[in-house]
């Protein structure tokens, strides 16, 4: 078979390199970037490096932002005595979708995880001892994944600040909507029935 010339050939293998992205989706985006116009392609090409150049991490509370502290954490209007910790960037942005919550966030980066080789100093977590010490916190929510690392997580922040007298409370999780009892894994059934509420 005669392979891809090497400019095609590197385009192709920089997408094959994103997540979820196999082989074939890879080979189609390129295809499908070179039919377009030369304007386009550039303006693809510029959102990256744009994107990649001004994006940083919130000093204060580690949500990827392009203005440091970030637009959340600069904004008067919202409660400052609760604080929302969360695994990624990604899942605040999930929990202002839902516009439930008006406090702040805390972004650790990542989960409690052994097996991976990720402790608790491997999370954001010094900068929120220090946030707590500076600010007058009344409850920290941990809405990290309701799975084995988030658990472990929510656990490991909880005996953390409960000494210190700090509320701390875990979002519920429950049957994902259009799920099924039968085949809910045991900690989601747990955590269903203990999050339960009165109707
Ligand atoms: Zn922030």
């Amino acid at each position: 078979m005669k392979s891809y010339p090497k400019p095609l050939a590197k385009l192709i293998g920089e997408f094959a390199k994103l997540p979820g992205i196999g082989n074939k989706t890879a080979q189609r985006l390129a295809f499908h970037l070179l039919s377009q116009d030369k304007t386009e392609a550039e303006a693809f090409a510029n959102a990256i490096i744009e994107a990649k150049e001004k994006m940083k991490f919130c000093s204060v509370c580690g949500n990827l932002t392009d203005e440091d502290p970030c637009s959340i954490c600069s904004d008067a209007g919202r409660r400052q005595d609760v604080i929302c910790v969360v695994e990624t960037p990604q899942d605040l942005m999930a929990m202002e979708r839902i516009r439930e919550f008006d406090g702040l966030y805390h972004v650790l980066h990542g989960a409690i995880s052994p097996m991976d080789g990720v402790g608790p100093e491997d999370l954001n977590l010094k900068d929120l001892i220090v946030r707590l010490q500076n600010n007058p916190v009344k409850e920290v929510i941990v809405a990290t994944n309701p799975n084995i690392e988030g658990e472990a997580t929510a656990m490991y922040i909880a005996g953390l600040l409960k000494p210190a007298g700090i509320k701390v409370t875990r979002i519920a999780h429950g049957i994902p909507v259009g799920g099924d009892l039968e085949y809910a894994d045991e900690i989601t059934l747990l955590k269903a029935v203990e999050g339960r509420r009165e109707l």
